[in-house]
């Protein structure tokens, strides 16, 4: 019996990795320039931490996470994101006392066991910055300008950015009074699902998908009409300082986001062109998560998104192309035993693209495999020619051909190769 990869867990194949590839360093560079340093934290952590993080009533924590008791007892996690890693990291290490302003970025893996589909995996990709320190609207602005402008440089159409605050936790304490007030008018015509949060995180009933529900909270009361003067002047600041940098986006009051830890601004990137999982990232501030996990009362604002989603969003379906400098075509003993030099030096002293068969395929099989690899050049050592001491050389635009010694080949080659 074959055995398979488990759902909802997915290979990457090279002809998919080249593009991740680009697309991750294009980011490393970009965080780079931004002044932000990369931090790898581990695949598993305590489990105490996601749950104290992201909230014991949240799906993730609740249906979603990958944990388990460790042969000694300690109950530990794949982890579901890596914003809590990644503090725990940042005050396991003191770093701010490096820097009165951390700001990290990641790459990285996060486990959620949810419902496969198109956009949902249960092992995927995220990607985003955690800045630590500043409780200033410019950062804000920074950070999601920050976001917008990766899909925007990346060509990304159809953007939609959104943004909302749900205040403090005193203001999201006060909202949430109202909220329940003005639902319970309703409470017979929420879904099972709704009716358990109306108890437990009544918030998260704006997350909803359900039409109906929609509707019933398109009445509801707004989260800003309950933030503080400060507050509300806070993300005043946050929307003027997004005008300025000509970063477009759109207030929707019922953004609250799924996560527990959110405080003041929270924002989301979406695009309608990968389907219904639209949402490209997320972020938001959390201004006591720093506390609440054993540090100082530490100002901070981050995003997560999704790598898939973005890869999905440049490339579509489409494979890329296979592209390589030189092919090598060789027939008997001594033509391979040149042509595997030839490579050797073409790869090792000038970084050449450059392959050979390794099948003893026929003349004609090895021209064929050179031009699906959209070669620029080949180089046919046959018998004749490895007699002669010679190799030719082939331009594969042009036709030209050129006879070269066998020795000296690699020396006609001076193609910076692109990869
Ligand atoms: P969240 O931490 O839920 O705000 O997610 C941040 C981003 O990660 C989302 O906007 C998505 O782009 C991506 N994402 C979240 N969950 C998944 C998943 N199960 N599969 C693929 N991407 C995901």
């Amino acid at each position: 019996m074959k055995i398979q990869s488990i759902k909802g867990m997915y290979d990457l194949l090279p002809n998919q990795t080249k593009n991740w590839r680009q697309i991750e360093n294009i980011l490393h560079s970009f965080f780079s320039v931004h002044g932000y340093g990369e931090i790898r934290t581990p695949n598993i952590e305590q489990t105490k931490l996601f749950k104290r993080v992201i909230g014991d009533e949240t799906d993730i924590v609740t249906k979603e996470m990958y944990s388990w008791e460790d042969r000694n007892g300690d109950n530990i996690t794949l982890r579901p994101e890596l914003t809590a890693p990644t503090v725990r990291a940042f005050i396991e290490h003191n770093l701010e006392k490096l820097n009165k302003n951390t700001k990290l970025y990641y790459i990285g893996s996060a486990f959620r066991r949810e419902r496969p589909q198109k956009g949902r995996q249960r092992q995927f990709s995220q990607f985003g910055v955690e800045a630590i320190g500043s409780e200033f609207p410019e950062q804000d602005a920074e950070v999601i300008s920050m976001a917008y402008n990766i899909y925007e440089m990346l060509g990304i159409e159809n953007l939609e950015l959104v943004i909302n605050s749900v205040g403090s936790n005193a203001s999201k304490a006060k909202y949430s009074k109202e909220l329940k007030k003005y639902l319970s008018s309703y409470s017979n015509k929420l879904s099972d699902i709704s009716k358990k949060r109306y108890q437990n995180n009544p918030l998260r009933i704006l997350d909803t998908k359900d039409k109906d529900e929609i509707k019933i909270i398109e009445g509801a009361p707004s989260i800003l009409d309950f933030l503080s003067k400060e507050e509300l002047e806070h993300f005043n600041q946050v929307k003027r300082y997004l005008d300025k940098l000509g970063t477009p986006y759109n207030v929707d009051k019922g953004l609250v986001r799924g996560l527990d830890y959110y405080t003041m601004t929270t924002f989301e990137i979406r695009t309608d062109s990968i389907g219904s999982q639209d949402a490209l990232c997320g972020g938001g501030r959390y201004n006591n998560l720093v506390e609440q996990l054993g540090g100082k009362p530490i100002p901070a604002i981050g995003f997560a998104a999704g790598m898939e989603r973005l890869v999905m969003a440049i490339s579509g379906d489409e494979e890329a192309e296979e592209k390589v400098d030189v092919f090598v075509l060789s027939m008997g003993d001594l033509a391979i035993m040149n042509a595997l030099k030839i490579c050797d030096k073409l790869r090792s002293q000038l970084g050449i693209n450059v392959r050979m068969d390794l099948s003893r395929s026929s003349f004609k099989s090895q021209m064929r495999q050179a031009n699906k690899l959209n070669a620029d050049y080949v180089v046919i050592i046959g018998e004749d020619e490895v007699n002669k001491n010679i190799g030719i050389i082939k331009d594969m635009s042009s036709g030209n051909q050129s006879e070269v010694a066998l020795d000296t080949i690699h020396k006609n080659f001076d193609i910076a190769s692109d990869e």
